[in-house]
């Protein structure tokens, strides 16, 4: 006990520069785009683009 580094593993995410440049807004919304035409769906993925209808997954 006491061997083990500290959690070390949990790696800062470095979208912080997104963020600070789109004004602190949270970027929880950039699953959300559409990879087809490039609109932000309503709802959270996976949903479908209500411009296209492409489906949007977290993926
Ligand atoms: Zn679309």
């Amino acid at each position: 006990m006491g061997e083990r580094p500290p959690s070390s593993d949990r790696r800062p995410q470095r979208r912080r520069e997104e963020v600070d440049q789109l004004g602190g807004e949270p970027v929880c919304w950039l699953p959300r785009v559409c990879p087809e035409c490039g609109r932000l769906a309503e709802n959270e993925p996976p949903t479908r683009c209500e411009n296209c209808g492409t489906l949007i997954t977290l993926d």
